[in-house]
C-alpha cells in the first residue's frame, strides 16, 4: 500500500489499517514487489527516434516506451555530431526540461527528461567507437561553455576521455558546476586516468566497451575504474556488450553500491531489425545487435531487462540488481528524491512480478497508461 500526496511518498505501509489524511491517494499493490522508479542515465533513443532529432514527436516518443520499460527519469544522450547541430539539439532540449519544470501534475505521464548527458565531443580517437571522428573535438573550457550555455546548464553528466590535452581543464570546471564527469571513450593509462578523477571525475562510462582493454602488467583505464573506490560505473548489461562473466566480474569489483546500469539505447529499441540512425550516423540492428561500420553502435536494451540480466549475470537477487537502476544512478546524478522509497521521496515507483516483469509504472504518483 504506498500513500501518495503532492508527487510524493506519505508512507509506505503493509495494509490501510490507518486513518488516511485529506488529500492523500492511496494505492493498493497487493503483494507486489514495488521499487524505485529506474532511471538511465544514458540513452540515445527509442521506438524510432533519437533524442537529438529536431522533431517534436520524438521525445514523448521516447519517454512513453521508457515509461512502459520502468523508467522513470532519464538523461537523454548526445553521440558527437557537427557542434552546432549538438548545440541545436542541446537547446530543444533544455527546452524539454524546462517545460517540464513548469508542467503541473496533470501533463501527461511518461518518463522525465531530468538533465542532459554529453557523451563527446571531448574523446578519444583510439576509442571513439562509432561516433564520427570528423567531430570529436580537444577538451577546451571555450567549448564546454558554449555546450553549456545551449544547453541553459541542464549539462548533468559528460563523459570524457582524461588523457586528452586540456582534459583536466575541463574536468575541473565541468565538476565546479556540479556535472558528473564520467571517464570513457578513453585509452587512458592507469596515472591518466586517477589524475582525471583528482580533477573532479567520480564515475566510468559503458566499463569495458570504448576503452583500452585491462592488462594485467598495465591496467589502465580499467585498472582504475575497476578499483577505485571513489569511481562508480557503469554498464550495458545486454549480453552482447559484455559477456556474462564480465559483468559478473564487474559486479564484484564495483558492489551493490557503486554498479550502474544504462541502456545506451538507441532508435532501434523497440523496433524491428532494419536500419535507423543513431544522432547523424546510419545503424543497421540485425539480432538485437545495433552496429554500424562493423562497429557495436549503441543497445537495443530496455532498463527491465537490464535489471533481469544482471540479477542473473553476477547472480544478484532481483531487488539487488534493481539498486544499480535506481538507488545507485540517483546517487551519481544527486537526485536525493529520486531511486528510493521513503517518506518524502518522489513517487515515482514500479511495480514488478518475482521475474522483474514491470507490471505498472508511476511517475509523481500518477499511472502511465500503457
Ligand atoms: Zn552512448
Amino acid at each position: 500500500m504506498v500513500l501518495v500526496s503532492d508527487g510524493k511518498i506519505v508512507e509506505i505501509a503493509a495494509s490501510a489499517a490507518r486513518p488516511v489524511p485529506a488529500g492523500t491517494q492511496t494505492l493498493d499493490l497487493g503483494d507486489s514487489m514495488i521499487a524505485p522508479g529506474y532511471l538511465d542515465l544514458h540513452i540515445h533513443g527509442s521506438a524510432g527516434f533519437d533524442v537529438m532529432d529536431d522533431n517534436a514527436e520524438a521525445l514523448p516518443v521516447v519517454e512513453r516506451l521508457l515509461a512502459r520499460h520502468g523508467v522513470t527519469g532519464y538523461y537523454p544522450t548526445t553521440v558527437t555530431a557537427p557542434l552546432d547541430k549538438t548545440l541545436r539539439a542541446l537547446e530543444r532540449l533544455a527546452d524539454a526540461i524546462d517545460s517540464l519544470r513548469h508542467a503541473d501534475n496533470t501533463a501527461e505521464h511518461r518518463a522525465r527528461p531530468l538533465g542532459i548527458h554529453l557523451e563527446g565531443p571531448f574523446i578519444s580517437h583510439a576509442r571513439k567507437g562509432v561516433h564520427p571522428a570528423a567531430n570529436l573535438l580537444p577538451p577546451k573550457l571555450e567549448t564546454f561553455e558554449r555546450l553549456w550555455q545551449a544547453a541553459r546548464g541542464h549539462v548533468r553528466m559528460m563523459t570524457i576521455a582524461p588523457e586528452l590535452e586540456g582534459a583536466a581543464e575541463v574536468i575541473v570546471e565541468a565538476a565546479r558546476r556540479g556535472v558528473c564527469v564520467s571517464l570513457g571513450h578513453s585509452d587512458a593509462d592507469f596515472e591518466a586516468t586517477e589524475r582525471g578523477v583528482a580533477a573532479g571525475a567520480r564515475h566510468a562510462t559503458h566499463t569495458f566497451n570504448a576503452m583500452r582493454p585491462l592488462d594485467h602488467r598495465s591496467p589502465g583505464i580499467l585498472g582504475a575504474a575497476l578499483t577505485d573506490s571513489r569511481l562508480s560505473a557503469d554498464i550495458i548489461a545486454d549480453g552482447v556488450h559484455l559477456d556474462p562473466a564480465i559483468v559478473k566480474l564487474f559486479a564484484a569489483a564495483k558492489g551493490a553500491e557503486r554498479t550502474v546500469l544504462i541502456t545506451d539505447a538507441t532508435a532501434a529499441t523497440g523496433m524491428p531489425d532494419g536500419r535507423y540512425h543513431l544522432g547523424s550516423l546510419e545503424v543497421e540492428v540485425k539480432d538485437g545487435r545495433c552496429m554500424a561500420d562493423d562497429k557495436l553502435a549503441g543497445s537495443v536494451l530496455t532498463m527491465d531487462k537490464a535489471v533481469r540480466n544482471l540479477a542473473r549475470f553476477a547472480g544478484w537477487s532481483l531487488s539487488q540488481a534493481v539498486t544499480a537502476a535506481s538507488r545507485n544512478p540517483a546517487r551519481v546524478a544527486g537526485f536525493a528524491n529520486k531511486g528510493v522509497l521513503a517518506a518524502g521521496a518522489d513517487a515515482d515507483f514500479v511495480v514488478l512480478n518475482p521475474d522483474g516483469d514491470v507490471l505498472r509504472t508511476f511517475i509523481g504518483g500518477l499511472e502511465c497508461s500503457a
